[in-house]
């Protein structure tokens, strides 16, 4: 369980950064291909903070959207379109679609992050 290892290293490093004050809140950026599901890394982190001063914090998420740049003309191409979509179909719907200028050769830029950004004490 990918999540679990995930809560673990963000659980860790909120407590280091805390140095012994109570953590109420964490916030963690999830890229729409991360693979992260929150409800797992929720369930994971509770489990986990059990009992330490991380116990009852709340998560709360940056969505990444899918990044694409144009390999012929290097400009961003936009998916947020199909942001509601997993990032794996928006890739395929970015690809389809091609870039403004008709290329449809476009690498992926964005969109894998996975990062503990802030944490909030009491
Ligand atoms: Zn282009």
């Amino acid at each position: 369980m990918h999540e679990m290892s995930l809560a673990q290293a963000m659980l860790a490093l909120a407590q280091q950064h805390a140095a012994g004050q109570r953590i109420v809140a964490l916030r963690v950026r999830v890229g729409a291909l991360s693979g992260v599901v929150t409800d797992s890394l929720e369930f994971s982190f509770e489990l986990l903070s059990q009992g330490t001063s991380a116990a009852g914090a709340r998560l709360e998420y940056e969505f990444v959207p899918v990044q694409m740049t144009c390999r012929a003309c290097g400009a961003d191409v936009p998916t947020d379109k199909w942001c509601e979509l997993p990032g794996n179909e928006a890739v395929l719907m970015a690809l389809e679609k091609g870039c403004a200028c008709g290329c449809k050769e476009l690498k992926i830029t964005g969109g894998y992050d996975f990062q503990l950004v802030e944490i909030e004490v009491a």
